[in-house]
């Protein structure tokens, strides 16, 4: 039977787990590490490199380093997100021909997707070297609150790096998925996802061979690299009133300002304060060298960053509304995610919930630990317990005046389907116009704009005769599909929903047949 691993492609962090005698692994790399940054670089003599190397030149090497690239996937280039991330990576963004975001690396161009696939590869290749086999078969997991697009990229990456993507699973349910394995208690569980790229929290009722998502929320936009780009805002500030001069355009120092950043804020989650020391980090106008030399206590980091935190208790309260569970209902709350480990954070968690926080899972291995569940389930054909998901983003479609038209409420359990009939409204119209959006918004264009896609064909009859059922689906992984049957003739088109922000079908094709030439170097010994 074919061996499926489980993968979480995290946006700092990735990590790979399989199932072994009925026990979960997480597969240490080369290194001795069981988590490998999801960072991929270039180095100056050509030497493509992914994880720890990749992350440790990082300082030296700014603008061909590629770090949290999973914040861009999926999205438009016009996007605030990816014009606002412009800001914050050292590295260039470029736009693909599909709107969608690509990374120009050492001079070359490469798709998001790509550099996802970069990662995965070496996670695959992480797992073939523990088991001594090539592996083919992946149940990959993303973030709850990932789009259409954001899945159907992250499906590409892995159809790129060679892998067979079985299933792709939420983040929080897969981190549900571990705290119940081996165990069938009737509870709910709140997951509480904060990462480095994104946030997600998860109201889940488990027990008897059943674990139902009642609730999903989150955003997309939201992690530890935000908590980053604000202590480095207050690093540049600080130093540019001390000294006079400002670093902003200065990628190597900023660089290191970022680097310093998160360690202290690591730092600052086990102590009260910290110093960040950067000796040399600029010259003044007379060419003395000047150093950053900060101390940097708890509280001001928790004042820095605390609108952050704040904005994770809206987002649970949202989850708790659409789940009708009051939060004195949830028995435990699980946390995900390293930048968990922030003692704010913790006190926020607790705070809303009124409740501990259950510390009996690892946060940066759950989720990998999930997917590995699920994976051995879908390889062995494994009883284990029923997942049943919803869908977290509505989805509709775009009527007159500007208006979006729900079809799929927010939290829908899926597999679902829609159904609606579209007409003309000329006398001889042989097509129609649909547009297809996902979001919240009864605005169509405050919503993210999946496909839109033209019914041809119709045939010659006045208006308002003709009847097109079209169906909107939404699989298990959370991926949409439209179709569409002439009802007279009961003639049966499959629409191509290609989100912007993704790869076109012929370019996927190429990427996918080209990548196997490459190679990078990982840590090895
Ligand atoms: P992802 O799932 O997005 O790959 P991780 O779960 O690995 O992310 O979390 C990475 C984030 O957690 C980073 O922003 C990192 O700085 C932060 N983090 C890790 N350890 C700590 C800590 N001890 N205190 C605060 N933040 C931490
Ligand atoms: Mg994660």
């Amino acid at each position: 039977m074919a061996r499926v691993v489980g993968i979480d492609l995290g946006t700092t962090n990735s990590c790979v787990a399989i199932i072994e005698d009925g026990q979960p692994v997480v597969i240490p790399n080369t290194g001795g590490y069981k988590t490998t940054p999801s960072v991929f670089a270039v180095t100056e003599d050509g030497k493509r490199l992914v994880g720890h190397l990749a992350k440790r030149q990082a300082i030296t090497n700014p603008r061909n380093t590629v770090h949290a690239a999973k914040r861009l996937i999926g999205r438009d280039f016009d996007s605030p997100e990816v014009q606002g991330a412009q800001q914050n990576v050292p590295y260039e963004l470029v736009a693909g021909p599909n709107n969608d975001t690509r990374v120009q690396v050492a001079g070359r161009v490469y798709t998001v997707p790509e550099i996802s696939a970069i990662v995965l590869r070496e996670m695959k290749r992480v797992v073939e070297e523990y088991l001594g086999e090539t592996v083919q078969q992946a149940v990959i997991t993303v973030p709850a609150y990932f789009n259409d697009a954001q899945r159907q990229t992250t499906r590409d990456s892995g159809k790129i790096a060679g892998l067979d993507v079985l299933r792709i699973i939420n983040e929080p349910t897969a981190a549900a998925l571990s705290h119940g394995y081996g165990r069938d208690e009737s509870e709910i569980v709140a997951v509480f996802d904060l990462g480095g790229g994104t946030f997600d929290i998860s109201i889940l009722q488990m027990g008897n061979g059943v674990i139902e998502v009642r609730s999903t929320a989150g955003d997309t936009y939201l992690g530890g690299e935000d908590f980053d780009n604000l202590m480095v805002a207050f690093l540049l500030d600080t130093f540019e009133e001390k000294e006079g001069i400002s670093l902003r355009e200065d990628a190597m120092a900023r660089q290191r300002l970022r680097d310093a950043a998160e360690k202290a804020k690591c730092d600052l989650s086990q102590v009260n304060s910290t110093e960040i020391n950067l000796p040399f980090i600029a010259v003044d106008a007379e060419g003395q060298a000047l150093h950053l030399s900060v101390l940097l206590q708890r509280d001001q980091l928790e004042e820095i960053v605390g609108p952050l935190v704040e904005r994770t208790k809206g987002i649970c309260a949202q989850a708790l509304a659409d789940a009708q569970i009051e939060a004195s209902e949830i028995d435990h709350v699980l946390l995900v995610g390293g930048q968990t480990r922030m003692p704010l954070v913790q006190a926020a968690v607790q705070e809303f919930f009124n409740k501990v926080p259950h510390k009996g899972v690892n946060p940066d291995e759950v989720v990998a630990i999930g997917a590995s569940i699920q994976a051995a389930m879908l390889g062995e054909d494994k009883a284990g317990p029923l997942l049943v998901d919803v869908t977290p983003l509505s989805l509709g479609i775009a009527t007159y005046g500007g208006k979006c038209a729900r079809m799929i409420e927010r939290n829908t359990t899926v597999p679902t389907s829609a159904r609606e009939i579209f007409t003309t409204t000329r006398d001889g119209q042989s097509t129609v116009k649909i547009r297809v959006l996902q979001g919240e918004s009864d605005i169509a264009a405050e919503n993210d704009l999946l496909g839109e896609f033209a019914l041809t064909g119709i045939r010659d009859a006045p208006a308002g005769e003709p009847e097109v059922e079209v169906t909107f689906d939404i699989d298990t992984n959370g991926i949409v599909s439209v179709s569409a049957r002439d009802v007279a003739s009961g003639e049966k088109q499959s629409i191509q929903v290609n989100p912007r922000g993704t790869l076109t079908p012929e370019e996927l094709e190429k990427l996918s047949s080209e990548f196997a030439d490459s190679e990078e170097v990982a840590v090895r010994g």
